[in-house]
């Protein structure tokens, strides 16, 4: 085997892993709109719920465009979506999210909001 015939194998190799890389690691963070799970969001000024794509902890406002969105759950016994915290919180969280009025357990699902 020459010199340059192992320096092209290793560029081959170098090569390789460079268009690898994107689909190793580069498809976890890049998911495209409609691959995001839907959630409710509340407004913290107003309490109004809306359906958004679940993109970051804090949301904007459609109308306003203050950034008074967070993700929410659901009170049965409010029949109303309260805001509770960042999406991390919501998803891995295993403490139970209790309503500030009722102090009963809040759901993740509940009647959808209309989207925006
Ligand atoms: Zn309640």
């Amino acid at each position: 085997m020459t010199r340059s015939r192992i320096l092209f194998s290793f560029a081959a190799l170098c090569l390789s892993s460079l268009l690898a890389y994107p689909l190793l690691f580069g498809g976890a963070s890049v998911v495209p709109d409609d691959q995001l799970q839907e959630i409710v969001y509340v407004d913290t000024e107003s309490g109004v719920a809306f359906l958004l794509r679940a993109r970051n902890s804090l949301e904007s406002h459609p109308e306003t465009g203050e950034t008074t969105l967070i993700p929410g759950m659901y009170c049965a016994q409010c029949q109303s979506w309260k805001p509770v915290g960042p999406l991390e919180i919501l998803q891995t969280s295993r403490t139970m999210h209790r309503c500030p009025v009722h102090k009963t357990i809040m759901l993740r699902d509940g009647p959808l909001p209309d989207s925006p």
